[in-house]
């Protein structure tokens, strides 16, 4: 089933908003105690809706992806033990949370969102708060306390629909540029692929031209003009698909420019039976490769349910 009530995860507008640079060490090093969400008005679209309680229930509620991050932190204590690692949109801090308890040295957590005043509470309310450094405010514009090339590992959960749909993967590398040790660094993850396949699907296609023809006894057809012209974000039953998968993109986060998410590439499918092509799904793997135990994030149709759909 299509779970077309989801609330979705939407990440536009990108970083366009005013930084609060109020970070304050001393004052931060006091908990801050019953965090609220007050001050979330002051954001643009994105980061208010990074202020609410809703969308970091749905990224927690979502275990295939919280549980790919905790095998890849808390499965791998020997690559923590000891590391200075900074996570990037820290949101409530979960992954913050996953890399003390694997034995990092110390974490600075930050993010712009209201949802900050929160992770520093509930850092606070797990014992970590000599552990973990919350930061409020935008990576590439806070002040922070800590020099280029100190971090060890880079900890961050960017993604957006179609991977690249509004991600923040453009910060993520440009604090991997000046914070991470060139040498001996550390990105989670370290890779991200892409992938498309041959779907069939009538059943749906149907349904949405159909509610049209009838709303309330309304005649609506027109609206259906272009409906199957933008990209859809819904999950796809694995029966649908119909043909194999081709690789569109390959990410080294490792190494990777910003530029690289510009991309335009062949693909060929081979069809597993004859029927119409309906459409194309596209979905993505994020690795965490370079750890004593490496351990993948997929959000493929073949794979259980990720709030990417
Ligand atoms: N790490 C959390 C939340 C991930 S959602 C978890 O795994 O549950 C991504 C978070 O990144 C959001 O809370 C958003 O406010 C924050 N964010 C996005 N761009 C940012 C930036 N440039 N600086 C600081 N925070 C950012």
């Amino acid at each position: 089933m299509r779970d077309k009530n989801k609330t979705s995860r939407s990440r536009e507008n990108g970083f366009t908003g005013k930084s609060d640079s109020w970070f304050d060490e001393e004052r931060y090093n006091r908990p801050k105690l019953n965090a609220n969400f007050d001050e979330a008005k002051q954001h643009d679209y994105y980061y208010n809706s990074y202020s609410s309680h809703h969308i970091h229930e749905e990224m927690l509620k979502d275990s295939n992806r919280t549980l790919a991050y905790q095998r890849a932190i808390e499965g791998n204590p020997e690559d923590f033990k000891d590391k200075v690692v900074l996570d990037i949109g820290c949101g409530t801090g979960i992954l913050s949370i996953f890399a003390a308890r694997a034995g990092a040295k110390h974490v600075y957590a930050i993010d712009n969102a209201e949802i900050a005043l929160f992770a520093k509470e509930i850092i606070h309310d797990n014992n970590l708060s000599d552990k973990i450094t919350v930061i409020k405010g935008k990576i590439e514009e806070v002040d922070l306390p800590f020099k280029e090339g100190e971090i060890d590992i880079i900890v961050s959960e960017w993604m957006g629909y179609f991977l690249l749909y509004e991600s923040m993967l453009d910060c993520v590398l440009w604090a991997r540029d000046k914070f991470l040790n060139k040498e001996t660094g550390k990105m989670l993850p370290d890779r991200a692929t892409m992938y498309v396949a041959a779907i069939e699907d009538a059943e749906y296609m149907g349904e949405k031209t159909q509610f049209w023809k009838n709303v309330y006894g309304v005649n609506m057809s027109c609206m259906t003009n272009g409906i199957f012209v933008d990209p859809m974000v819904d999950t796809v039953p694995s029966s649908n698909i119909m043909s194999d998968s081709c690789c569109i993109l390959d990410l080294d986060l490792v190494h990777m420019k910003p530029g690289d998410v510009e991309f335009a590439n062949c693909y060929s499918l081979k069809m597993q039976y004859t029927d119409k092509v309906h459409a194309l799904v596209a979905w993505f793997d994020t690795s965490f490769a370079n750890l004593t135990r490496p351990t993948v994030l997929t959000t493929s149709p073949m794979k259980k349910y990720t709030h990417w759909k």
